[in-house]
């Protein structure tokens, strides 16, 4: 699989959270107004986001075809959505490639800048 490793601004800001090795996009938070498996809202924001960038081809192999966009830069999205992203947004949901999400997914963190962006979008509680 070709790999295209531009990184779009939101994952350039990602990037120095995963190098930091600070993993815990669609854990479940300390606070409950956090709790990424009743939101899923960064998953479902911009088909910009989830984008391939640090993963090493072995990484990137375990990621199923079908949720791979067509250039392969990144994951496929329908719209601004994942298409890994099961459940509905603000209620329940679950990535379905969890353990081979990519870097920047990963480094998305609950309560982070991008994270309230995100659910401001989609009008959940930011605070
Ligand atoms: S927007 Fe925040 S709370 Fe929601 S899934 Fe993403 S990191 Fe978790
Ligand atoms: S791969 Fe998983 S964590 Fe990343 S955007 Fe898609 S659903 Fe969300």
């Amino acid at each position: 699989m070709p790999r295209n490793a531009d990184l779009n601004p939101v994952a350039s800001g990602l990037l120095a959270l995963a190098s930091a090795g600070n993993f815990s996009s669609l854990e479940e938070s300390a606070a409950p107004l956090f709790d990424c498996q009743s939101c899923g809202a960064c998953c479902s924001y911009s088909a910009e986001w989830p984008r391939f960038s640090t993963e090493d081809d072995a990484q990137l192999d375990l990621i199923p075809q079908k949720y791979v966009a067509a250039d392969e830069s990144g994951m496929r999205c329908d719209g601004v959505r994942c298409s890994a992203l099961a459940g509905e947004v603000g209620k329940s949901t679950i990535c379905g490639i969890y353990e081979v999400r990519p870097d920047v997914c990963r480094a998305c963190m609950p309560g982070g800048d991008d994270c309230l962006m995100a659910r401001h979008a989609h009008g959940l509680p930011t605070l």
